[in-house]
């Protein structure tokens, strides 16, 4: 693609812009770039099908340039990957708004955005992607590893040793699936189409080996449960020819999910194709009989999901929308298996627990160590957390900017911040550090087949919360806010918003941090009691929550 020079974000702690918070957002923008981070960075594709950082090059080169020169009361406008103003604002004002991918509900498809994205007047922003706070695969290996928890809790008495799981998709976010199963403490085959995706987990230590056939990985698969240990197999192939050859042999996998790019049927799912065949000509000639022959592919693909579920598969839906392309193609009982959150997560949202991410601007990988040590002080009670950290930090590579991640809920999110910023104060950091978060979150999102799928009272599609959440982050400092559609599922299906903020160990940074961490995840725990989860009201009023329209909350 034009214009691209490969991008590597700044390390330590000098800056060129004039705030750290516009430093950060020109970091993140860039590390999101960087190789080592994104799947495609020459079309600036950074994970999730095609989710972008920026709109196109000239977008790209622009929004740095003026992030370089953004004052401390100014804010930097970015509609769908372009910087378009920047407004005279104030002191504790975001530094940056972004727009992405939004469309008025009755166009909001793929066939208007795509014709809005060819004529250059968008870009899909997926979640983490147009929002600059990806850090690479391990932005959901903790939530990954939770879900596969989960399943082993519901399931398999804790733990998922002497089990088998079936997945395909070795993605930005799919490659967490086998390192997040081998913690669990089972043994995983993924099916990936892209060989140069498998060794990108194998280089990056998500995947331990890979299978030469769908039958040599189950034996190795079988070999490895057998003798309890843990272990992840990657096997080249399509998951539409792979599922029903699984179905033919009579192998019943213990757990089976998918995280192929099925949001996006034209440029994520692929088609089984012949390997010299030119599927992007067809794509670009005849776009009807290419979605055509997708469609009828993740039919056959679910179709065996619920064959093994029949034969006794515990199979969930992993936030990726094959079940409702599934059933525009046909198959009518696509959605006789859960989604992911209302399995095995939803508790968690009720304590506005979900997925916390911070960076190390001084490219230091000890800063993160530090903060790793500091945070297991800070929550000795957290067994979760006292699992987790200790093994992230034996076992994940970084890509690109140092980063780690965590699951912290409300009350918990606000005193690791200020932590943060007190040791970058006192010199225990050697440079700021970057906080933020998935837009897939407790409160920020609106997603009937994916977070906000099967809600206690019935208001899976109401959006309201989510722009609440986009408004809440404003009025309470965030570095920079963004509201994104379709990310996670695809056009139409999704709303979302994304918040990060910035300790640089300043007095301003404290203000910054106290509110805004602690009133996000605030709205997970706001969302779900409205919709009536007991555990989200308790929550609500123990940890003090003003709530005027529940009865008996401390008001
Ligand atoms: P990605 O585009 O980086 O990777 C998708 C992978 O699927 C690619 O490696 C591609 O080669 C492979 N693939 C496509 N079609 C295939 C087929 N028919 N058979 C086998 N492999 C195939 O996307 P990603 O960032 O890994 O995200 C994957 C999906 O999961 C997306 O739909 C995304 O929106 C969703 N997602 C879910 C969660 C979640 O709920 N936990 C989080 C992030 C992303």
């Amino acid at each position: 693609m034009s214009g691209y020079t490969p991008v590597r974000a700044a390390r330590g702690n000098t800056r060129t812009a004039p705030g750290w918070i516009q430093e950060a957002a020109k970091r993140m923008l860039m590390n999101n770039l960087d190789s080592e981070v994104a799947e495609r960075p020459e079309e600036l594709i950074v994970y999730g099908g095609r989710g972008k950082a920026a709109r196109n090059w000239e977008a790209y080169h622009t929004i740095v340039r003026t992030l370089d020169r953004l004052k401390n009361h100014e804010t930097l406008l970015v509609q769908s990957g372009k910087a378009v103003a920047v407004l005279e604002t104030h002191a504790l004002a975001p530094r940056v708004l972004i727009a992405n991918s939004n469309l008025v509900p009755h166009w909001a498809n793929w066939e208007e955005f795509d014709r809005l994205d060819r004529a250059g007047l968008m870009m899909y922003g997926q979640m983490t992607a147009g929002s600059w706070i990806y850090i690479g695969t391990q932005g959901v290996l903790q939530e990954t590893y939770e879900t596969f928890l989960g399943a082993a809790r519901k399931y398999f008495n804790g733990s998922l040793k002497g089990t088998i799981t079936l997945t395909a998709g070795l993605g930005g976010m799919g490659g967490a699936q086998p390192l997040a199963v081998k913690l669990a403490g089972g043994v995983s085959i993924c099916i990936e189409v892209d060989r140069n995706r498998i060794e990108r987990r194998i280089a990056t230590r998500y995947l331990d080996e890979v299978a030469s056939s769908l039958e040599d990985a189950i034996v190795r698969a079988c070999a490895a449960r057998d003798q309890g240990c843990s272990l992840s197999i990657g096997v080249q192939g399509n998951a539409a020819e792979l599922l029903p050859q699984v179905v033919r042999i009579g192998f019943v996998p213990d757990i089976i999910t998918d995280q192929t790019s099925a949001h996006d049927p034209l440029y994520g799912y692929r088609p089984v194709a012949k390997e010299d065949e030119d599927l992007e000509m067809q794509r670009r000639t005849q776009p009807e009989r290419y979605l055509e022959r997708v469609r009828a592919n993740i039919a056959q693909h679910v179709q065996s999901i619920l064959e093994l579920q029949r034969r006794g598969s515990i199979c969930f839906d992993y936030g990726n929308n094959l079940r409702a392309q599934a059933k525009i193609a046909g198959v009518l009982d696509a959605f006789d298996y859960p989604g992911f959150v209302p399995a095995f997560i939803r508790d968690s949202f009720c304590e506005g627990r979900g997925p916390f991410r911070w960076v190390a601007l001084s490219g230091d990988p000890a800063d993160i160590a530090a903060t790793d040590a500091a945070l297991l002080e800070l929550f000795p009670e957290d067994a979760r957390l006292n699992q987790w950290l200790p093994w992230a930090g034996e076992h994940v590579a970084f890509q690109g900017l140092p980063a780690r991640i965590c699951w912290l809920g409300y009350r918990e999110r606000d005193r690791a911040g200020l932590l943060f910023n007190q040791m970058v104060r006192d010199g225990r950091l050697k440079a700021p550090i970057v906080i933020g978060r998935d837009h897939l979150d407790a409160g920020s999102v609106a997603s009937p087949y994916r977070e906000t799928e099967a809600m206690l009272d019935g208001s899976d599609a109401v959006s309201d919360w989510a722009l609440l959440n986009f408004a809440t982050g404003i009025a309470s400092g965030a570095g920079w806010m963004s509201f994104h559609h379709g990310g996670g599922v695809g056009m139409g299906y999704s709303q979302h918003a994304g918040l990060v903020a910035v300790a640089d160990g300043s007095d301003e940074a404290d203000e910054r941090l106290r509110l805004c961490l602690k009133n996000d995840p605030a709205m997970g725990v706001i969302r779900h009691a409205d919709a009536g989860y007991v555990k989200a009201k308790t929550v609500a009023a123990e940890r003090g929550l003003d709530m005027p329209s529940l009865s008996g909350n401390p008001a």
